[in-house]
């Protein structure tokens, strides 16, 4: 049971393995592979779910990256016709793939990783900031509940990139966005020199920047 992964509603978290993105920043580099473990067969997953009816609200498909499972529509549609809601946890890898799962979905914690032409600074993958864009314009397009977010190593992101990253999504529309400090629990201990520090007082111009730019924003430890 979580109380912070979908907003305002008790949910369930489904993690789906396999991601082919390398963020230094990321807290599950143990689902990256495809055959990640422990699995779960659907069936015992869907008896969790017809136990839980009526106690949670929600169900949310995070990984990993959820969009690279070929069967999440099916799974959306039958956790939907159970009556939970359906969050959906994504950096966009596959836009394709998340236009497909967007007519099931009803919030998005959408991961915006950086600026366009710095995206693979943080994935490690070079095409990752034309798709992370592309995805976040198919959300945009959709009128879905959603937050974006972006998560802060200070080594590799600082605060003039930060504060061109939220102009952009000002300029794109985005209403609902959050910044997270990423934390060292669950990292790789070989990325953790990438946290890093900022400038604090600058950081507090920043924020009220922001607030004027996008009306739900908010910062948080990751
Ligand atoms: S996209 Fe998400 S799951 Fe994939 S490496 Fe980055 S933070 Fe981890």
């Amino acid at each position: 049971m979580s109380t912070v992964d979908y907003p305002d509603h008790l949910a369930c978290v489904l993690f789906c393995q396999g991601c082919p993105w390398r963020c230094h920043y990321c807290h599950n580099p143990h689902l990256w592979a495809p055959d990640a473990s422990p699995l779960y067969p659907w069936e015992a997953i869907e008896s969790f779910l017809l136990k839980r009816q009526g106690l949670l609200d929600a169900v949310v498909f995070s990984g990993g990256e959820a969009t690279l499972q070929h069967g999440l529509a099916e799974a959306m549609f039958r956790v939907k016709a159970l009556g939970y809601h359906i969050g959906l946890h994504t950096a966009g890898i596959r836009p394709s793939a998340l236009a497909r799962a967007l007519e099931l979905v009803d919030w998005v914690g959408f991961d915006i990783k950086a600026l366009p032409e710095s995206c693979a600074t943080i994935t490690g993958i070079s095409n990752s900031g034309s798709v992370n864009w592309r995805s976040l314009e198919i959300l945009l397009s959709r009128g879905i509940a959603y937050e974006c977010r972006t998560t802060v190593l200070w080594n590799l992101f600082d605060l003039e990139h930060l504060r061109q990253l939220v102009h952009k999504l000002h300029a794109y529309g985005v209403q609902c966005y959050a910044i997270q400090i990423a934390r060292p629990q669950g990292m790789k201990k070989s990325d953790r020199h990438h946290l890093g520090t900022p400038a604090t007082s600058a950081m507090d111009d920043l924020w009220i920047e922001c607030r004027s730019l996008i009306p739900d924003f908010k910062v948080r430890l990751s």
